[in-house]
C-alpha cells in the first residue's frame, strides 16, 4: 500500500468538500495542508482540488491571488488530483461554464459542466478502471463529462462510453467523488505521483 509518509500535500480549501479529502489523505499517512492563500502553496508537493462549485472556486481563486502561482506550479509539473469541480478547474477547455470562469489548463481535456442531464443528476456506479484490480465505486453529483481528450491523455474509465477518469502525467482528474466512497486507491495514485515527480514530463 502506498503511504503518504508525512508528505505535505495541499488541499484547495476555498469551497467544496475539501474536508473529506483531508481525512482520506491523513488516513493514508500524508500531511494535508489547507491551501487558501499563495503562501500556503509554497510548502506543498502536490494539490487536491475538491468537488464543489467550479464557478465559485474560480471567483475565489482569483480574489485570493492563488490563480497565477497555482497555474505556474502546475506548469512546472506539480502533481494534482481534481475531482468533479476540481476536474473542471484543471481542464484546458470548459464548456457550459460562466464566461468569466477561469481554469488552469493543466490537462488537455474539454469538459462540459453538468453534462449527465436532469435524470442522472446524481448517481452511483461501479467503474472498471484500467490499472486497478476490482471495481471502483464512484459517486457522481452534477458531474461534468469529458467531451475531448487530447493525444497525451489516458482515459482510465468511462460511463456510457464517456470518459470520467483521465490522467496526463502527474495530473489525475475524475468526474466523480472518490473521497465520498471511502476507496483510497485514486488518492494512493496521486501520492505515488509525488514520489515519481522527476519522471514527469509536461508536453503540451
Ligand atoms: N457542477 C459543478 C460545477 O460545475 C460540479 C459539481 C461537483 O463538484 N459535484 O462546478
Amino acid at each position: 500500500m502506498v503511504r503518504g509518509e508525512g508528505r505535505p500535500v495541499g488541499v484547495l480549501a476555498l469551497q467544496g468538500d475539501f474536508r473529506e479529502h483531508v481525512e482520506l489523505l491523513r488516513r493514508l499517512g500524508a500531511r494535508p495542508v489547507l491551501v487558501r492563500l499563495p503562501a500556503d502553496l509554497a510548502a506543498v508537493e502536490g494539490l487536491v482540488i475538491p468537488g464543489g462549485e467550479s464557478t465559485a472556486m474560480s471567483v475565489l481563486l482569483q480574489a485570493s491571488g492563488l490563480y497565477e502561482p497555482l497555474a505556474a506550479r502546475l506548469q512546472e509539473g506539480m502533481p494534482a488530483l481534481g475531482t468533479c469541480a476540481g476536474m473542471i478547474l484543471l481542464a484546458r477547455e470548459v464548456l457550459d461554464g460562466r464566461p468569466d470562469q477561469c481554469h488552469l489548463g493543466a490537462i488537455d481535456i474539454s469538459v462540459r459542466r453538468n453534462a449527465f442531464g436532469r435524470q442522472r443528476e446524481s448517481f452511483e456506479a461501479d467503474l472498471e478502471v484500467s490499472g486497478l484490480a476490482g471495481p471502483l465505486h464512484a459517486v457522481f453529483i452534477r458531474a461534468p463529462v469529458v467531451e475531448r481528450a487530447g493525444p497525451q491523455v489516458e482515459v482510465l474509465a468511462r460511463v456510457d462510453g464517456r470518459p470520467v477518469l483521465c490522467r496526463q502525467g502527474p495530473v489525475l482528474v475524475s468526474a466523480f467523488h472518490p473521497e465520498l466512497a471511502g476507496d483510497p486507491r485514486l488518492h494512493q495514485w496521486f501520492l505515488q505521483s509525488l514520489t515519481q515527480r522527476k519522471e514527469n514530463v509536461r508536453a503540451f
